[in-house]
């Protein structure tokens, strides 16, 4: 992110932007932060009271109304993400920014003791839903004046690591996504795609992964945001395939 990089109060105006895994951690710091900057937000996930929280905050502080779409990434299929796309298309018309942050940790063991159903289910939510969900977006994305994807990628989705299993994997695919849509799509209609490792970060998913680690020796969502804020403000519109660190 550029040094001179600060986030102006309606950097985000007009702009739509769905978050997935938008009711905690990391994606309910984005989809809290982007409304704030002017953005309608879609909340994207599976469990609806977390999302009525979000939807609630962002109305409170007087932001643009949100929308909810829940939606289980487990069991979601192709005509799932067709019908959200139709949705989208009917209610706003293009899509600006599709932020890909849910993801689920998965066995904390070795491959050789990954059980087939595990490894399935991580590389299905963390890996194969963002391909089924950018392809049914790509239209509506390319109806915007600049679309802007983002993925959510992992330290170890750049290094393999022992015991980090099906969750490493799906974030290598992921980082390999991420750069294949970037060849295809900037050229073609100004889409561009990059991928942030957030860095550790106070939320369930690092405290899972970490039961024994002090939570506050990391920092909150909140705190990681400019990257985000970057990638889908025009700052950004001629950024493309590159891999961001959200904490340096
Ligand atoms: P959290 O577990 O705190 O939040 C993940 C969100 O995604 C939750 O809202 C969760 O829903 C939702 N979600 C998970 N699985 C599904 C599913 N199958 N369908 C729909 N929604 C789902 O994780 P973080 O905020 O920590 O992580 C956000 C992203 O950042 C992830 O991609 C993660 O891999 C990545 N990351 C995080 C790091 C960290 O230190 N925190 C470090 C490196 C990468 P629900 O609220 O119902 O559980």
């Amino acid at each position: 992110v550029p040094a001179d990089f600060s986030p102006a109060d309606d950097c985000l105006k007009d702009k739509v932007i769905l978050v997935t895994g938008a009711g905690d951690g990391i994606g309910r710091a984005a989809a809290l932060a982007f409304a704030k900057r002017g953005a309608t937000v879609i909340l994207l996930g599976r469990t609806i009271e977390k999302l009525e929280a979000v939807y609630d905050e962002i109305e409170a502080s007087g932001g643009p109304t949100p929308a909810i779409y829940p939606l289980h990434l487990r069991g979601a299929c192709a005509e799932d993400y067709q019908q959200l796309a139709a949705t989208l298309e009917q209610e706003f018309g293009k899509l600006d920014g599709l932020l890909h942050n849910a993801s689920e940790l998965g066995q904390r063991r070795t491959i050789a003791q990954t059980t087939p159903d595990s490894w399935n289910e991580v590389i299905q939510v963390n890996l194969t839903a963002g391909f089924l969900l950018t392809q049914a977006l790509l239209p509506l994305l390319a109806q915007a004046e600049a679309g802007s994807i983002v993925f959510t990628s992992s330290s170890v989705g750049r290094k393999g690591r022992a015991f980090w299993g099906a969750y490493s994997v799906s974030k290598f695919g992921t980082e390999g996504l991420m750069q294949i849509l970037a060849d295809e799509e900037f050229d073609l209609n100004g889409t561009r795609v990059n991928s942030i490792n957030p860095g550790a970060t106070n939320t369930t998913m690092r405290r899972t992964a970490y039961p024994g680690e002090n939570p506050s020796s990391n920092p909150d969502p909140a705190d990681i945001m400019p990257v985000y804020l970057y990638l889908m403000s025009d700052a950004s519109r001629e950024v493309n395939g590159q891999a961001f660190n959200a904490q340096s």
